[in-house]
Protein backbone atom coordinates (compact mmCIF):
# COMPACT_ATOMS: atom_id res chain seq x y z
CA UNK A 1 0.00 0.00 0.00
CA UNK A 2 0.86 3.42 -0.44
CA UNK A 3 0.93 6.60 1.32
CA UNK A 4 -1.96 7.88 -0.26
CA UNK A 5 -4.02 4.93 -0.26
CA UNK A 6 -3.16 4.16 3.54
CA UNK A 7 -3.64 7.64 4.71
CA UNK A 8 -7.22 7.76 2.90
CA UNK A 9 -8.17 4.41 5.10
CA UNK A 10 -6.99 6.07 8.37
CA UNK A 11 -10.99 7.31 9.00
CA UNK A 12 -12.72 4.00 8.53
CA UNK A 13 -9.37 2.09 10.04
CA UNK A 14 -10.27 4.14 13.17
CA UNK A 15 -13.65 3.20 13.00
CA UNK A 16 -12.83 -0.33 13.00
CA UNK A 17 -14.60 -0.71 9.51
CA UNK A 18 -11.96 -2.59 7.34
CA UNK A 19 -11.45 -5.88 6.94
CA UNK A 20 -8.39 -7.69 8.94
CA UNK A 21 -6.06 -7.89 5.41
CA UNK A 22 -6.96 -4.50 5.16
CA UNK A 23 -6.28 -3.56 8.59
CA UNK A 24 -3.15 -5.35 8.86
CA UNK A 25 -1.31 -3.65 6.03
CA UNK A 26 -2.31 -0.67 7.25
CA UNK A 27 -0.59 -1.63 10.52
CA UNK A 28 2.30 -2.62 8.47
CA UNK A 29 3.18 0.23 6.49
CA UNK A 30 2.64 2.52 9.46
CA UNK A 31 5.59 0.42 11.47
CA UNK A 32 7.68 1.19 8.26
CA UNK A 33 6.55 4.50 7.60
CA UNK A 34 7.49 7.55 9.80
CA UNK A 35 5.38 10.01 7.96
CA UNK A 36 2.79 8.06 8.01
CA UNK A 37 2.99 6.87 11.50
CA UNK A 38 3.24 10.20 12.25
CA UNK A 39 0.14 11.57 10.68
CA UNK A 40 -1.85 8.82 11.74
CA UNK A 41 -1.02 9.33 15.61
CA UNK A 42 -2.03 13.32 15.03
CA UNK A 43 -5.22 11.71 14.05
CA UNK A 44 -5.80 9.25 16.43
CA UNK A 45 -5.37 11.52 19.04
CA UNK A 46 -8.11 14.28 17.76
CA UNK A 47 -10.43 12.04 16.97
CA UNK A 48 -10.27 10.62 20.33
CA UNK A 49 -10.73 14.46 21.54
CA UNK A 50 -13.14 15.59 19.52
CA UNK A 51 -15.73 13.18 20.09
CA UNK A 52 -14.99 13.20 23.68
CA UNK A 53 -15.53 16.45 23.79
CA UNK A 54 -18.71 16.31 21.67
CA UNK A 55 -20.00 13.35 23.86
CA UNK A 56 -19.80 16.00 26.51
CA UNK A 57 -21.97 18.06 24.60
CA UNK A 58 -19.35 21.50 24.60
CA UNK A 59 -16.53 22.72 22.83
CA UNK A 60 -13.45 23.90 24.14
CA UNK A 61 -10.61 26.23 22.72
CA UNK A 62 -8.66 23.62 22.53
CA UNK A 63 -10.70 21.41 20.16
CA UNK A 64 -11.31 24.48 18.10
CA UNK A 65 -6.95 24.56 17.49
CA UNK A 66 -6.33 21.24 17.14
CA UNK A 67 -9.21 21.08 14.53
CA UNK A 68 -7.54 23.98 12.54
CA UNK A 69 -4.50 22.42 12.71
CA UNK A 70 -5.60 19.13 11.76
CA UNK A 71 -8.90 20.25 9.40
CA UNK A 72 -6.40 19.06 6.42
CA UNK A 73 -7.54 15.14 6.82
CA UNK A 74 -10.34 14.64 4.76
CA UNK A 75 -11.28 11.84 6.12
CA UNK A 76 -12.02 13.60 9.32
CA UNK A 77 -15.76 15.12 7.68
CA UNK A 78 -16.92 11.78 7.10
CA UNK A 79 -16.03 10.12 10.31
CA UNK A 80 -17.84 13.13 12.29
CA UNK A 81 -21.02 12.38 9.77
CA UNK A 82 -21.11 9.04 10.15
CA UNK A 83 -20.61 9.16 14.12
CA UNK A 84 -23.39 11.72 14.12
CA UNK A 85 -25.73 9.38 12.48
CA UNK A 86 -24.56 6.06 14.91
CA UNK A 87 -24.71 8.42 18.43
CA UNK A 88 -28.32 9.51 19.11
CA UNK A 89 -28.06 10.92 22.68
CA UNK A 90 -26.12 13.08 23.75
CA UNK A 91 -24.55 15.25 21.12
CA UNK A 92 -27.74 16.89 20.04
CA UNK A 93 -27.58 20.64 19.62
CA UNK A 94 -23.52 21.05 19.79
CA UNK A 95 -22.77 18.75 17.17
CA UNK A 96 -25.62 20.41 14.93
CA UNK A 97 -23.28 23.99 15.21
CA UNK A 98 -20.01 22.16 15.25
CA UNK A 99 -21.49 20.37 11.50
CA UNK A 100 -22.66 24.28 10.77
CA UNK A 101 -19.58 25.67 11.42
CA UNK A 102 -18.03 22.80 9.14
CA UNK A 103 -19.64 23.48 6.64
CA UNK A 104 -19.33 27.03 6.52
CA UNK A 105 -15.60 27.52 7.36
CA UNK A 106 -13.86 24.26 6.55
CA UNK A 107 -15.69 22.34 3.87
CA UNK A 108 -14.26 25.00 1.42
CA UNK A 109 -11.02 24.34 2.39
CA UNK A 110 -11.18 20.36 2.21
CA UNK A 111 -11.32 20.49 -1.69
CA UNK A 112 -7.66 20.95 -0.59
CA UNK A 113 -4.45 21.89 -2.21
CA UNK A 114 -2.53 18.25 -1.65
CA UNK A 115 0.69 19.87 -1.43
CA UNK A 116 -0.38 22.76 0.76
CA UNK A 117 -1.75 20.32 3.31
CA UNK A 118 1.30 17.99 3.58
CA UNK A 119 3.16 21.18 4.34
CA UNK A 120 1.48 22.50 6.74
CA UNK A 121 2.11 19.48 9.72
CA UNK A 122 5.41 20.84 9.35
CA UNK A 123 5.42 24.70 9.12
CA UNK A 124 3.37 24.68 12.28
CA UNK A 125 6.05 22.46 14.12
CA UNK A 126 8.61 25.10 12.62
CA UNK A 127 6.71 27.86 13.89
CA UNK A 128 6.03 26.10 17.12
CA UNK A 129 9.83 25.77 17.85
CA UNK A 130 9.65 21.82 17.78
CA UNK A 131 11.38 21.65 14.19
CA UNK A 132 14.78 23.50 13.85
CA UNK A 133 17.21 23.62 10.78
CA UNK A 134 19.92 20.99 10.69
CA UNK A 135 22.46 22.40 8.76
CA UNK A 136 23.38 25.76 6.92
CA UNK A 137 24.67 26.56 3.97
CA UNK A 138 26.06 23.44 1.43
CA UNK A 139 24.12 20.34 2.25
CA UNK A 140 25.91 17.62 3.60
CA UNK A 141 27.50 14.62 2.15
CA UNK A 142 25.59 12.04 4.06
CA UNK A 143 21.85 13.93 3.23
CA UNK A 144 23.41 14.31 -0.53
CA UNK A 145 24.08 10.49 -0.44
CA UNK A 146 20.08 9.88 0.43
CA UNK A 147 19.00 11.93 -2.20
CA UNK A 148 19.18 9.09 -4.86
CA UNK A 149 18.40 11.92 -7.54
CA UNK A 150 14.60 12.25 -6.28
CA UNK A 151 16.00 15.75 -4.83
CA UNK A 152 18.73 18.25 -6.27
CA UNK A 153 21.59 19.07 -4.14
CA UNK A 154 20.95 23.16 -5.49
CA UNK A 155 17.18 22.95 -4.18
CA UNK A 156 18.95 23.66 -0.99
CA UNK A 157 20.06 26.62 -2.88
CA UNK A 158 16.91 27.84 -4.36
CA UNK A 159 16.03 31.31 -2.69
CA UNK A 160 13.96 34.45 -2.58
CA UNK A 161 16.41 37.07 -3.64
CA UNK A 162 14.29 39.56 -1.81
CA UNK A 163 15.90 41.18 1.20
CA UNK A 164 13.30 40.77 3.24
CA UNK A 165 13.56 37.33 3.22
CA UNK A 166 16.63 35.57 5.48
CA UNK A 167 17.18 32.14 5.60
CA UNK A 168 17.93 30.58 9.46
CA UNK A 169 19.36 26.67 8.10
CA UNK A 170 17.65 23.93 6.39
CA UNK A 171 17.05 20.22 6.50
CA UNK A 172 15.88 17.52 4.29
CA UNK A 173 12.20 16.06 4.75
CA UNK A 174 9.78 13.90 3.37
CA UNK A 175 5.75 14.98 2.65
CA UNK A 176 3.99 11.93 1.59
CA UNK A 177 7.19 10.02 0.99
CA UNK A 178 8.37 12.35 -1.37
CA UNK A 179 12.26 14.02 -0.59
CA UNK A 180 11.80 17.49 -0.33
CA UNK A 181 14.31 20.59 0.86
CA UNK A 182 12.64 22.86 3.43
CA UNK A 183 14.11 25.80 4.46
CA UNK A 184 13.19 27.13 7.30
CA UNK A 185 13.34 31.43 7.57
CA UNK A 186 11.83 34.47 8.04
CA UNK A 187 10.35 36.91 5.91
CA UNK A 188 9.53 40.42 7.32
CA UNK A 189 10.29 38.96 10.67
CA UNK A 190 7.31 35.98 10.26
CA UNK A 191 8.47 32.13 10.52
CA UNK A 192 8.23 31.47 6.61
CA UNK A 193 9.16 27.85 4.94
CA UNK A 194 9.97 27.40 1.60
CA UNK A 195 9.80 23.96 0.37
CA UNK A 196 11.75 22.78 -3.14
CA UNK A 197 11.18 19.37 -5.06
CA UNK A 198 11.45 18.21 -8.05
CA UNK A 199 9.00 18.99 -10.73
CA UNK A 200 8.85 15.92 -11.44
CA UNK A 201 7.40 14.03 -7.93
CA UNK A 202 4.29 16.30 -8.44
CA UNK A 203 2.70 13.35 -9.15
CA UNK A 204 2.06 12.36 -5.72
CA UNK A 205 0.35 15.76 -5.17
CA UNK A 206 -2.37 15.57 -8.46
CA UNK A 207 -3.86 18.63 -7.19
CA UNK A 208 -1.22 20.75 -7.08
CA UNK A 209 0.05 19.04 -10.16
CA UNK A 210 -3.69 20.22 -11.97
CA UNK A 211 -3.01 23.59 -11.16
CA UNK A 212 0.49 23.98 -11.41
CA UNK A 213 0.19 22.68 -15.71
CA UNK A 214 -3.16 24.85 -15.93
CA UNK A 215 -1.33 27.55 -16.56
CA UNK A 216 -1.51 29.66 -13.16
CA UNK A 217 1.83 31.62 -12.49
CA UNK A 218 1.32 31.04 -8.28
CA UNK A 219 -0.95 29.03 -6.92
CA UNK A 220 -2.19 29.78 -3.77
CA UNK A 221 -4.48 28.84 -0.94
CA UNK A 222 -5.00 29.19 2.81
CA UNK A 223 -4.50 26.05 4.75
CA UNK A 224 -5.80 26.41 8.98
CA UNK A 225 -3.76 29.89 9.21
CA UNK A 226 -1.13 29.65 6.66
CA UNK A 227 -0.89 31.04 3.27
CA UNK A 228 0.14 28.83 1.12
CA UNK A 229 1.87 29.78 -1.86
CA UNK A 230 3.87 27.96 -4.90
CA UNK A 231 5.14 27.70 -8.32
CA UNK A 232 7.77 26.41 -10.90
CA UNK A 233 11.29 27.63 -10.85
CA UNK A 234 12.99 25.23 -14.00
CA UNK A 235 12.77 21.99 -13.00
CA UNK A 236 11.65 22.78 -9.50
CA UNK A 237 8.42 23.67 -7.86
CA UNK A 238 9.12 26.40 -5.00
CA UNK A 239 6.61 26.62 -2.11
CA UNK A 240 6.15 29.06 0.74
CA UNK A 241 3.70 28.53 3.83
CA UNK A 242 4.04 31.53 6.35
CA UNK A 243 1.07 33.17 8.87
CA UNK A 244 0.39 36.23 6.31
CA UNK A 245 -1.14 37.70 3.08
CA UNK A 246 -1.70 36.18 -0.04
CA UNK A 247 -0.23 39.10 -1.88
CA UNK A 248 3.23 39.20 0.46
CA UNK A 249 3.49 35.17 -0.06
CA UNK A 250 3.22 35.54 -3.43
CA UNK A 251 5.75 38.64 -3.89
CA UNK A 252 8.35 36.10 -1.79
CA UNK A 253 7.92 33.17 -4.41
CA UNK A 254 7.78 35.76 -7.34
CA UNK A 255 11.52 36.60 -6.23
CA UNK A 256 12.49 33.12 -6.18
CA UNK A 257 15.47 32.61 -9.01
CA UNK A 258 16.83 29.03 -9.57
CA UNK A 259 20.67 28.61 -7.96
CA UNK A 260 22.79 29.94 -10.95
ZN1 LIG B 1 3.54 6.07 4.35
Amino acid sequence: MRCHEVRNLFGPYLDSELDAKTSFEIEQHLESCVDCARVFKAERELDAHIFSVLRRGKKTEGVWRKLEGQIASPTLWGRIRRKRTSTQVGLGFSLAVLVALFAIFVWPNLRHLDLAVAIEKDHRAFVEGTMAPEFIGPVPDEIFRTLNDRLDAQAFATLPSTVAFQADGARLCHLSGVPVAWIMGRYQGIPVSLIVLKRSELAHFPVAKRRIESGEPVICTRTGSFQFAARVVGEQVVCAVAETSKSQLEDLVKSVRGPG
